[in-house]
């Protein structure tokens, strides 16, 4: 088999592998990128979805931000719906990928091995890549959350939410649906408006609903509105205050780890957009319950919650989230894995998206212990692939000083260190 030699190799073709080969690509980085263009959108979230991210926050970053959704409206002629049609989105990134990493090349990492000095990147077909770098952008699918209540039950009868695109095969069945963020408050709409009988069971007192398209919120982000610019930056993630600390991620790596959990926590509790509540109507929703066991009774599922009520149901759709952990990633070899520094799961990463193996980065959900909630999101985009960036050249200008860079993009500065 043929053995080629690169600088640097991404993994994954979502938001975050998109923009960082689209900043590095432009940096003239040699540079090999594998994955199907937005494959997680498309396989494992539900068609008829909305984004709940604003449009503001939307955007894949590019380096001259020439990529954006706007751009997209203008090149294809359209004015998109707001809040933004899965499908339109995946139909954005695939045309962003285009535009920006033609040479994507589909094929699936396998295994990733380092070897003295650099990464043997394995792909499906055999083929073998030798890169000084390699990034990891693959997404939260490998870190799905199943409760351990219901390691009995069988994927048939109880899957997470992560491994169904089309719900519509549960027409005309009795479907549970566990947890009470918008995954779950989603899917148990369009499970509803598909024709199955749906109960939402939450843990929490109550659901949280989020203003998100009332009419305060409404009038709040008007572009006319000088207050929206004071309360809300682009990206809006978590409440007012917060969410300027969310939008800054160096400011936030920088912070002590119990003000980094308590803004964490606040920023990303469970809560569904608001546009959802009247598609409700119709959907049992039971809060402040948590299911103490659930076993298969012939064809359907038996839970038995903690006010000993029973349930018995079809199907049970577990909207549970994602616990990243790294050691989940199957195709990094174990000794690699054991040689990273993890926290809670999470690689320990410098200010360039670098773990304690030089040479190896990750991207997305797996850097938010380090940069915050905003690396769970599309909007994290533009400062991970700007910092992942500055951190490469930096290295590759000057080696001896292999943790300090310096790179300037749309103004952006940055110094990465521990
Ligand atoms: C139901 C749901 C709704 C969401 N809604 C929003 C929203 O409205 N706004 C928002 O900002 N965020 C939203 N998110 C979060 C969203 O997942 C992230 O913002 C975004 O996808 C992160 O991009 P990513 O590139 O890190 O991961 P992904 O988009 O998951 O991309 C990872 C890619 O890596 C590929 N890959 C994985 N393993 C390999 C391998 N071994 N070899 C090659 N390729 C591989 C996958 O196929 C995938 O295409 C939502 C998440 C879920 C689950």
């Amino acid at each position: 088999m043929t053995e080629l030699t690169c600088q640097v190799v991404i993994v994954g073709a979502g938001p975050y592998g998109l923009a960082a080969a689209a900043h590095l690509r432009r940096a003239n980085v040699d540079l090999r990128v594998f994955g199907k263009a937005m494959e997680s959108w498309e396989r494992q979230m539900p068609p008829g979805m909305l984004l709940r991210s604003y449009w503001e926050g939307s955007h894949i970053s590019d380096p001259h931000g020439d990529l954006t959704l706007d751009e997209y409206q203008r090149a294809r002629g359209v004015q998109l719906p707001r809040p933004v049609r899965l499908d339109d989105f995946i139909d954005y990134g695939q045309w962003f990928q285009r535009k920006a990493v033609p040479e994507l090349d589909g094929r699936c990492v396998t295994r990733i091995e380092r070897s003295s000095k650099c990464f043997r990147v394995m792909l499906e077909d055999g083929e073998s890549i030798w890169a000084q770098r390699v990034v990891i952008a693959t997404g939260i699918a490998s870190f799905s959350w199943r409760p351990r209540q219901f390691s009995a039950v069988p994927p048939t009868l109880a899957s997470h939410s992560s491994e169904h695109g089309d719900l519509g095969r549960f027409a005309g069945q009795r479907v549970v649906v566990v947890g009470g963020g918008q995954s779950a408050l989603e899917s148990a709409t369009l499970l509803h408006e598909s024709g199955a009988a749906v109960e939402v069971i939450v843990r929490a007192p109550r659901v949280r609903w989020l203003r998100y398209g009332t009419r305060l919120h409404t009038w709040l982000h008007n572009q006319a509105n000088p207050l929206r610019r004071i309360l809300y930056p682009p990206s809006d993630v978590g409440p007012p205050g917060l969410n300027w600390i969310v939008d800054t991620p160096d400011l936030f790596r920088r912070l002590p780890f119990a003000v980094q959990s308590l803004v964490a926590r606040r920023a990303i509790r469970p809560a569904g957009a608001g546009w959802l509540r009247p598609r409700m109507n119709g959907v049992r929703i039971t809060t402040g319950r948590v299911i103490t066991s659930a076993n298969p009774f012939g064809q359907q599922v038996r839970l038995r919650l903690d006010d000993g009520t029973e349930r018995c149901s079809d199907h049970v759709l577990l909207a549970t989230g994602y616990h990243v952990d790294i050691s989940r990633c199957a195709f990094l070899a174990p000794d690699l894995v054991r040689s990273l520094l993890l926290v809670d799961g999470y690689p320990d990463l410098t200010a360039g998206f670098e773990a304690s193996l030089a040479g190896l980065h990750f991207l997305g959900a797996s850097a938010a212990r380090t940069f915050g909630p905003l690396m769970r999101f599309v909007a994290g985009t533009k400062y991970a692939a700007s910092a992942l960036t500055g951190c490469i050249l930096g290295q590759a200008a000057n080696p001896a000083k292999s943790k300090v860079a310096s790179y300037e993009w749309d103004g952006l500065a940055q110094t990465p260190d521990r």
